[in-house]
């Protein structure tokens, strides 16, 4: 083209329309205008619906409850199936009422999400029998956890209007979008390990999501606080439960330090890359006793986080929960009230920070009349959740409280679980162990 020409209009000015140029400006400004008041629109509908929550505690309460799943990480319905009907799911219903604090009806009144039901079974010792020393006796524990978690899938299954099996966060929140229930499972001891790491694999596979290192007593893994302090045996996690933390990281087994002696629950924090998950706990500040978490795990948990973490040996301790229970014996002196409880979710949140607390009640572990008065089954959720809005906790921190700090561990454990994918699985066995050839190579 020449160079005049590029200046030339390609049609006459007639044709063109002598307007033309204003038009579309004209018409761009409209169009930007509209964008932007639509975004205003669209923005304005957005707040409003974050913000159109009732303002009447309870009201809101349930109202952040259908917003985002409450998980309850230890539920014990499983051992009082086992210890209350034989292992008989028939014998109750749960449609209709539970065994003590449990049951569909009232698991929906509470607006609950999801629940980590426990796959506990007692600690040698309770039943007059012994592991010996070395923890080398043999047991039916074993056995009995297969049991539970047999009877877990089971009552999952037996209710599929309103439970469904989960293995994830992910799986969690879909359970919640369908309007369903999710079941997850936690060991509560590595005395249910039977000092095998095979065994620990297979509980993965079957779908066990946590392991607590101890219940009430000490195991080859690491020691227990007891039920009023118990005199040390590792002084902490021993040279087996360190192996035990890793392969638990290498698999997605959250690493649950409730039941803990202090040592162990540091241990814990210094070993396992994945966050450390307390089930079912209380803060000692509040109530003083050892089954509860010294305030210098807390100050862990907060200096961790606000380090961004992964500082000591790469740990993700600043991502720890501690999920406060509602075993009255753990509340409070004498007789627990639901604000009681809310000392100790208030205690977690001053000392670790509000992202840091979950709920665990320990509901159908403790006795009917164990439970905070006010909080005394899973009906009473949105009761709580309301007398924490009462004392000034948002409702994003509600919705960590609730669940949202516990989707984050799950999560966390499953993204060490992928960076580890590459490890082979250990063969460490157990060293005092006599029924194998003494040939390992790796005993520990
Ligand atoms: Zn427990």
């Amino acid at each position: 083209m020449p160079a005049s020409a590029e200046g030339q209009p390609l049609l006459p000015q007639s044709e063109r329309g002598p307007d033309r140029p204003r038009i579309t400006r004209t018409r761009a400004v409209l169009t930007v205008l509209a964008c932007v008041l639509l975004a205003i629109i669209v923005f304005g509908l957005a707040t409003q619906k974050r913000t159109s929550l009732p303002d009447d505690p309870l009201e809101r309460a349930h109202a952040l409850l259908r917003r985002s799943p409450l998980v309850d990480t230890h539920i014990d319905t499983p051992i009082a199936i086992r210890e209350w009907h034989a292992l008989n799911l028939s014998a109750i219903d749960l449609r209709r009422h539970g065994i003590k604090h449990v049951d569909i009806p009232r698991l929906r009144a509470g607006g609950a999400g999801g629940v980590f039901w426990s796959v506990y079974v007692d600690c040698p010792g309770t039943a007059g029998f012994n592991e010996s020393a070395d923890f080398t006796t043999p047991s039916f524990r074993v056995r009995d956890t297969l049991e539970q978690i047999d009877i877990t899938r089971q009552m999952i299954d037996a209710y599929p209007d309103d439970f469904v099996f989960a293995d994830s966060a992910t799986d969690i929140r879909r359970a919640h979008a369908a309007g369903r229930i999710a079941g997850l499972m936690g060991i509560e001891g590595a005395h249910q390990l039977g000092q095998s790491l095979g065994v620990l694999r297979q509980y993965r596979a079957l779908g066990v999501r946590y392991m607590t290192l101890t219940h009430s007593c000490h195991n080859a893994v690491a020691d227990s606080c007891g039920y009023q302090g118990l005199p040390p045996l590792h002084h902490g996690i021993s040279a087996f439960g360190r192996e035990v933390v890793r392969e638990m990281n290498r698999i997605g087994m959250i690493v649950d330090a409730s039941h803990t002696s202090l040592e162990t629950a540091h241990d814990a924090l210094s070993l396992s890359r994945a966050p450390v998950l307390f089930s079912h706990s209380n803060a000692q500040v509040v109530y003083n006793v050892s089954r509860n978490v010294n305030s210098s795990i807390f100050e862990r948990i907060r200096r961790a986080d606000e380090l961004g973490d992964r500082s000591e040996t790469g740990v993700l301790a600043g991502d720890a929960v501690v999920s406060t229970t509602a075993a009255g014996y753990f509340v409070a002196n004498g007789t627990a009230t639901l604000a009681d409880l809310a000392d100790h979710i208030d205690a977690v949140g001053r000392l670790a920070g509000r992202s840091h607390v979950g709920i665990g009640s320990d509901f159908d572990g403790v006795p009917l009349n164990k439970t905070p008065r006010g909080f005394e089954d899973v009906s009473k959720y949105p009761e709580l959740v309301a007398e924490m809005i009462r004392r000034g906790w948002s409702d994003d921190e509600i919705a960590g409280l609730i669940g949202g700090n516990v989707l984050r561990v799950l999560d966390a454990a499953d993204s060490v679980q992928r960076e580890m994918a590459d490890e082979r699985p250990s063969a460490v066995l157990y060293a005092k162990r006599r029924d194998l050839p003494k040939s390992h190579p790796r005993e520990v």
